[in-house]
Order: C-alpha cells, then sequence, then structure tokens
C-alpha cells in the first residue's frame, strides 16, 4: 500500500484541498506539520496563537493523528518520509520568498518526488499575463485578466482519508480565548453568516465605526478555506457587494502576484528612485505611533485597536500606514513590521505591498502627493466619532465629529497633543518627494 506524506503549511483544512485529495486518492496518508522555528520565532502572539487553534482543530478533524514535528524543514521532511516510507510529498505550493526556497531544499533532500498540486490562490501567481506574456505592474488590468482567467470549481474533501499516525511532538500551547474561532469548520461558519449580509459590503466597507468587514483575511492566512469556495459562494449571490467582495479578493492575488515575481518588495521597494528617499529614525514619535498616542484620534484608535485586537480596520490601516510614512518620514518597512508582530492577519505579500501602496513605492501606488489628511479621514469615514470613542476612552465625554478635534472642544485630559503639525509635516513630506524626483 502506498504512503505519502501530506504537509500541511498555509493549508489547514481537510475540504477544497486537492493536495490532499491526490494524497488520499494514491493510498495511506500521512499529515505532517512542521513548526519551523524560523518562522515561530518571527511571528507575533496573535499569528502563533491562531496557529496553534488551527493545528488542534485540524488534529482533531483527522481523529487526533496530525503528526506535528519541530525543526528545519530541510531536515524534518526527509526525515518523516524515510520513517513512513512514503513514495511522495504532497504540498500546496508557496509563492512567497522563503517559502519557495524552504521547498527547494526540501525537495533536494527528499528521497521521493516533492509533489505540487493548487496552491493558496484562486489563480497562482504568475499566470495571469498580458497580451506580451508579461505580468501586470497595475491592478485594474490585472484584475480584468484575473477574471477572465477564471479558477477551477471548489473540490470536495476526501470521503475516506486513511491517516497514518507516526510519532510526533505535542501540538503548541498557546493562550486560548482570541484565537478561538480557528478552525475549518468554526471557519465556514462563520463565513456562511457573513455571505447572508454580503449585499452591504460595498456600500459598508469602508466604514470602521460600522465593524462590518468579514475578517476573513485571517483564516485565509491560514488556508483554513480557500479563496476559490468563497469566491464560488459570492458568485451565486450576484449581488454588487458580491462583485465588490470578490475584487477584493483580487488584491489580495494581486499583492502575491507581485511578490513572487519582486521577492525583494518584501521589504525594499518596488519603485528604485525610493532607495534615495530621506527618512528620519524611528524614535519617540514611532513608539507615540505604536503605542496609539499621536494626538490624532482616527490614527490613535487605529493603533489601539490593532494593539488589544490584533486586527484593524483596511481604511484606519492606510490612515495609519501614510501618517508614519508622511506625516513622521518614517520608513515603511518599520511600520510594516511593527504590522506582521500585532496583526492575527499578518501576511508578508499583502502586507509589504499595502504598505508600498499607501508610500508611494509600490508598482500600482498612490500618488505621493495625495497625502492622507488624518482628521479629514476620520470625519468622513467615522462620521460620528464612534470608532474613535470605541478605541480612545479619553475622548469618550465628547459627542459626535467631535471626537475627532478634540482641540476645538476644550481638549481632553490625559489624551496627548498632536505630535506633529499636518500642514508642515505634509510640506516636508512632498519636498523630500521632490529631492528623488530631481
Ligand atoms: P474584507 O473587507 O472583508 O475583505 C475581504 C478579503 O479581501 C480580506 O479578507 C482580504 O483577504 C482581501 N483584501 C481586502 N483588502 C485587501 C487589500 N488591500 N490587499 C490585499 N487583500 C485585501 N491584509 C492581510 O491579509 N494581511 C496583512 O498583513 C495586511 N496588511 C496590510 C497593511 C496595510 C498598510 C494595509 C493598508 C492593508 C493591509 N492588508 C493586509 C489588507 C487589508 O487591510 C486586510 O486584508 C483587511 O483589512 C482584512 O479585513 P477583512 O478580512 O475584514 O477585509
Amino acid at each position: 500500500m502506498v504512503t505519502t506524506v501530506m504537509w500541511f503549511r498555509r493549508d489547514l483544512r481537510l475540504g477544497d484541498n486537492p493536495a490532499l485529495l491526490e494524497a488520499a486518492a494514491a493510498g495511506r496518508v500521512v499529515g505532517l506539520f512542521v513548526l519551523d522555528p524560523l518562522l515561530w520565532e518571527r511571528s507575533g502572539d496573535p499569528r502563533r496563537e491562531h496557529l496553534a487553534a488551527s493545528l488542534r482543530s485540524l488534529s482533531a478533524s483527522m481523529g487526533g493523528r496530525l503528526v506535528v514535528r519541530r525543526g528545519d524543514p530541510a531536515t524534518v521532511v526527509p526525515a518523516v518520509a524515510d520513517e513512513v516510507g512514503a513514495s511522495s510529498v504532497q504540498i500546496s505550493a508557496d509563492y512567497g520568498p522563503y517559502g519557495q526556497q524552504r521547498d527547494e531544499e526540501v525537495e533536494a533532500s527528499l528521497n521521493c518526488p516533492l509533489l505540487r498540486t493548487g496552491s493558496p490562490y484562486a489563480v497562482a501567481p504568475g499566470r495571469v499575463l498580458n497580451q506580451q506574456g508579461r505580468s501586470y505592474q497595475v491592478f485594474t488590468p490585472y484584475f480584468k485578466a484575473w477574471l477572465a482567467h477564471g479558477w477551477r470549481q471548489p473540490v470536495e474533501p476526501p470521503s475516506n482519508v486513511e491517516w497514518v499516525k507516526a510519532a510526533s511532538e505535542e501540538l503548541p500551547d498557546r493562550a486560548q480565548g482570541a484565537g478561538a474561532g480557528a478552525g475549518e469548520q468554526a471557519v465556514l461558519t462563520h463565513w456562511h453568516e457573513y455571505l447572508d449580509g454580503v449585499t452591504e459590503y460595498d456600500d459598508q466597507r469602508d466604514r470602521p465605526d460600522l465593524d462590518s468587514t468579514s475578517r476573513m483575511s485571517i483564516p485565509l492566512k491560514w488556508g483554513e478555506i480557500h479563496p476559490r469556495t468563497m469566491l464560488a459562494d459570492l458568485a451565486r449571490k450576484r449581488s454588487d457587494g458580491a462583485k465588490a467582495y470578490a475584487r477584493e479578493l483580487a488584491w489580495r492575488e494581486f499583492c502575491a502576484d507581485l511578490l513572487a515575481r519582486n521577492p525583494h518588495a518584501a521589504w525594499k521597494p518596488l519603485r528604485p528612485e525610493f532607495e534615495r528617499m530621506q527618512y528620519d529614525e524611528p524614535d519617540e514619535l514611532f513608539d507615540a505611533w505604536c503605542a496609539g498616542r499621536t494626538g490624532f484620534p482616527f490614527v490613535d484608535a487605529g493603533m489601539r485597536q490593532l494593539a488589544e485586537t490584533g486586527f484593524m480596520h483596511n481604511r484606519v490601516r492606510m490612515v495609519v500606514a501614510s501618517f508614519l510614512v508622511k506625516d513622521l518620514h518614517v520608513h515603511w518597512k518599520y511600520g510594516a513590521r511593527w504590522f506582521m508582530r500585532s496583526l492575527y492577519d499578518g501576511d508578508l505579500a499583502s502586507n509589504s505591498l499595502n504598505w508600498q501602496w499607501v508610500a508611494g513605492c509600490g508598482a500600482d501606488a498612490a500618488p505621493y502627493f495625495r497625502i492622507f489628511n488624518p482628521v479629514g479621514q476620520g470625519l468622513k469615514f467615522d462620521p460620528d466619532g464612534t470608532y474613535v470613542r470605541r478605541w480612545v476612552p479619553e475622548l469618550r465625554h465628547l459627542d459626535g465629529q467631535a471626537a475627532h478635534e478634540p482641540w476645538r472642544h476644550g481638549g481632553a485630559g490625559g489624551y496627548p497633543e498632536q505630535v506633529v503639525d499636518h500642514g508642515e509635516a505634509r510640506r516636508e513630506a512632498l519636498r523630500r518627494y521632490a529631492a528623488i524626483r530631481s
């Protein structure tokens, strides 16, 4: 009887998992997860918690037969494959810079083939090409081509996998609670409930006060659901809200596509002239940003939401990122690193490419001179000040929009003064931008 190792990585689910389907069709399956110290150390507590909870759930759905080993995958995966006499190792392909290199190293050390089936994307990076056979730099044409390319229908979970148990270490033990809602079944339940209201998505998605977005970035990060499953459900809805939601999933795929083609974009600007941009070293202003004590209520609300919950609404992510780069003049990589440590959904491609977009140095970046006004953005997208009052207790006594401008309403005890003058900071950002263009 043939034995295959199914090496789970960012596909912690049994349903719509073509690699698992292949493994199960070949014979007996050893389900393996390798706790790679390099990735574990780099992750912040939120990602570790969610991973731990998700692995527990995955193992439970396999009758407790998930094999967990710690160590360098280049050593661990071949050792497990030899131990169980595997004829192949199945994976879904990874397109991140570290993942690709790791998989090549594992492949070189294995005594059996490493088979790549599927990926964490509806359309794998590198597939969407223009008429000249090149990849896209700009989102809108990418999106059109992505839609035209299309994707396969979801596949059913294998009906009767013959899981084989091998020696396993303990599952990582992390605090319970914050990771609640992890695991394939919990995620599917959440997704189906969310789908009922997706019609409103296009009208409400920019409003952090309504807290109406799906939070599916977290399960997507770990592959507790495949985007293809979500796209198939959305297609049945046919509403503008469902279409708007599918477009956001395409942003996720565009980021992955860009990073796969430009691995340096993880921490370096895509537009080379930005290598010459003058930035300030992170100092106490950076600390104030991290702590949500800049004196700009909308920025502080976002940074405190992040610190307290490991999540931040997309609109607020854009505003706090712009504030760090264009008001405090700190390099985006410091903000991106802080986000990766703090977010439950921290994902290298989505994080770095969105930071580059806001910082003006990405492929399809916002024009540099369009600098967000941190107060104006709050007034527009949190029109009653509800979001600010939720996260900044010092401002709770201020009604309505007054929470966005405490200095115009007698101030607020304990709430900090603005750490910069936005007008001056904006002029300085534009001066620095002019310098790299001359
Ligand atoms: P919804 O509005 O419900 O969107 C549905 C899904 O579409 C999301 O789950 C996500 O998978 C995808 N999506 C939506 N917007 C984007 C986008 N701009 N780029 C890529 N995919 C998107 N997303 C991450 O998953 N991980 C990150 O580390 C990350 N870092 C970011 C950093 C900055 C500076 C910015 C501006 C955005 C970042 N994003 C990141 C994108 C976006 O903010 C989150 O995906 C979104 O807020 C997650 O919440 P949600 O699932 O409720 O979103």
